[in-house]
């Protein structure tokens, strides 16, 4: 009887991983409701069991280990997957020279704080910037956007929004209604740049301001303040006009 069980080989494990336990459990129930078999056939039977069942232990183990395995590399890509998903959103709504939201992120994120809350919405812009770009280049040029989106992040704190709407030009947007509040913190933006926006030559910015109630869009907000923003600019820059 044991002859006809095949012994198991890793290399050929048969069509079926527990083909050989399914025949040897077979011969042992045959045996087991035998009433005529002898000590050396029971002999026999007993050791296939114990032999299959050391190899279903082995086999058990190498797949637990293996699965072990598996997860923990299926953890290792879930983490990667997630940080690459983290990388792919700051991305999407970052600007990759300041850091600073850029335009869609600025747009959305400011729309909808202003549906919401209102705001206090500033649009500035670097003055005579083509000059810098002209004297010195573009990579110098480059520097000084950055240098200004430093300064606006250093003292523009959460829930404000800060964005790169376009070249060199930023949107903030401030979460008060409060005139003075609005018109102060505008007013040091302003100062912070003219003083410290270091770059090839001096640097100032010009501001316009608008004062929104909750439910304002954003593009009603942003052209309020830019045309606040021209007039600045043609009351001689470097200045700070509220919209009417
Ligand atoms: P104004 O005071 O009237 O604003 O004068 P301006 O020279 O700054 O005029 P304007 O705002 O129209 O100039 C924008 C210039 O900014 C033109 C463009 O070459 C430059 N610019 C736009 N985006 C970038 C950028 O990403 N890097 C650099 N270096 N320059 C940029
Ligand atoms: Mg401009
Ligand atoms: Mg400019």
């Amino acid at each position: 009887m044991t002859a006809s069980v095949r012994r198991y080989s890793p290399a050929d494990p048969g069509p079926d991983l527990f083909e050989q336990e399914a025949g040897v459990l077979q011969a042992a129930r045959a045996l087991y409701v035998a009433d005529d078999a002898d000590a050396e056939r029971y002999r026999a039977a007993l050791g296939d069991l114990t032999l299959h069942f050391e190899r279903l232990m082995r086999e058990t183990r190498r797949l637990i280990a293996r699965s072990d395995r598996a997860e923990r590399e299926m953890n290792a890509l879930n983490q990667q997957l997630q940080t690459l998903t983290q990388q792919l959103e700051y991305r999407a709504t970052h600007d990759a020279l300041t850091g600073v939201l850029n335009r869609g992120a600025v747009i959305d994120q400011a729309g909808q704080a202003l549906r919401r809350n209102g705001g206090a919405m500033i649009v500035l812009d670097i003055d005579h910037f083509k000059r810098i770009n002209d004297e010195f280049g573009h990579p110098a040029g480059d520097r000084v956007i950055q240098a200004i989106a430093r300064c606006l992040q250093e003292l523009v704190q959460a829930p404000a929004i800060v964005g790169r709407v376009g070249g060199e030009e930023f949107t903030v947007l401030l979460p008060t209604l409060a005139r003075d509040e609005a018109l102060t913190m505008t007013e040091r933006l302003r100062q912070r740049i003219a003083q410290e926006a270091t770059g090839p030559a001096p640097v100032t910015a010009s501001f316009g301001l608008s004062l929104n109630p909750p439910g304002t869009e954003f593009e009603l907000a942003y052209g309020l303040a830019d045309a606040a923003l021209y007039r600045a600019k043609r009351g001689g820059r470097n200045q700070v006009v509220l919209a009417d």
